[in-house]
């Protein structure tokens, strides 16, 4: 029997999913799930470098539960891919402690990713954990010993230290870890406002939970050419996020370039164009729609399928934390000092 090379894939449980998170990651994680064993992190620690208050631990659950019904009404199958609450794999937390050995301050302190998520959460000084956030994510990576991580490209520098870090603990101690790939990801959707790229917390997002109401309310109200102010004046194509969106989510190629042609003409009004777009995004949610309340219908299915996923992933856990102490010859510290002890008890109880 061949095993199944291991992907760690996941999300900070901040909230529910939208057509930017497909755009740039969720239609790889369908694609890998076929070829790949699928191990996703609901990554709550990571969340609490940003997000630590009582308020945003309350939500936790409702948005993990929203997130892993996210992926299964786009079609991710339940039996490829374990979820798992990071929080509740305590080896994790001990992983993330060992590892921290591995990588230099100053290595972390150049990561110009860790300074915009600082500046983005609008903190003036860097929390330690913010600091140390490629190192926890070193441990999630290695806690499954994946072969094979997802990320957009400006994740690509984190890989590369786990990779270090994965490195180092093989020379130092034994070969516990394959060494992770990075396997790029990305696209970026703009927002329908067209101002910046498509983020809940921007109130520019259509979620893949969206109804029809909301989705053609979405659409309709999109932002397009400004200059555009009769459906007689030439248009502009390029940047118009009308226009990527037809570009990603319209199939019907023909009908897409017949209206570009016309928008560039003056020859279309913006309401033909925005309504082939709604039905055209429709289309594309609808099936995701009918999955979602398959799915939902089953009450308690994603709290099931949290809690097996967790209990596998602690499982997989304990055994990597195992062959890691034991590389180190941490265990044999311990076991020598238990075992004396016994004796010692032995021989008290004896006198
Ligand atoms: P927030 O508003 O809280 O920042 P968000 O909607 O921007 O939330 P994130 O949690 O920041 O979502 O994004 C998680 C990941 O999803 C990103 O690292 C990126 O890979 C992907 N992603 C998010 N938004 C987009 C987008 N508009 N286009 C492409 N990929 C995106
Ligand atoms: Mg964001």
């Amino acid at each position: 029997m061949t095993t199944k090379r291991r992907i760690l894939t996941g999300d900070r449980p901040t909230g529910k999913l939208h057509l930017g998170h497909y755009v740039g990651s969720l239609q790889y994680r369908l694609a890998f799930q076929e070829e790949y064993e699928c191990f996703f992190i609901i990554a709550d620690l990571h969340m609490l470098t940003t997000k630590p208050t009582k308020e945003d631990v309350a939500q936790i659950g409702q948005n993990a539960r929203d997130i892993v019904l996210d992926h299964l009404a786009i079609g991710i199958d339940p039996q490829k891919t374990s979820f798992y609450l990071q929080s509740a794999v305590h080896e994790i937390y001990e992983m993330h402690l060992i590892l921290s050995g591995m990588v230099t301050v100053e290595r972390l302190q150049q990561l110009p990713t860790i300074k915009d998520m600082a500046a983005a959460a609008g903190m003036e000084q860097m929390p330690y954990n913010l600091l140390g956030y490629p190192v926890l994510q070193a441990a999630d990576i290695l806690m499954p010993r994946a072969h094979l991580v997802p990320v957009g490209k400006d994740n690509e520098s984190h890989i590369e230290i786990s990779r270090q870090i994965a490195r180092r603990f093989n020379n130092a101690y034994a070969d516990v870890f394959p060494l992770p790939d990075a396997y790029i990801v990305g696209g970026t959707l703009v927002g329908t406002d067209g101002q910046a790229k498509m983020s809940k917390s921007l109130g520019n997002a259509i979620l893949l939970s969206d109804d029809s109401a909301s989705v053609r309310k979405s659409v309709m109200s999109m932002y397009t050419d400004p200059n555009r102010i009769r459906a007689d004046i030439p248009g502009t194509v390029e940047g118009n996020p009308v226009f990527s969106y037809h570009d990603t989510f319209n199939p019907d190629k023909a009908e897409v370039e017949d209206l570009k042609e016309r928008y560039r003409e003056g020859a279309v009004g913006d309401v033909e164009v925005k309504t082939k777009l709604y039905n055209a995004l429709e289309a594309f949610l609808e099936p995701i729609r009918e999955r979602r309340a398959f799915y939902a219908e089953q009450t308690g299915y994603t709290d099931q399928l949290i809690y097996e996923g967790t209990q596998r992933a602690q499982e997989e856990a304990r055994q990597t934390l195992i062959e890691m102490k034991k590389a180190m010859g941490l265990t044999g510290v311990w076991n020598r000092i238990r075992r004396a002890n016994e004796r010692r008890q032995k021989r008290l109880a004896k006198a």
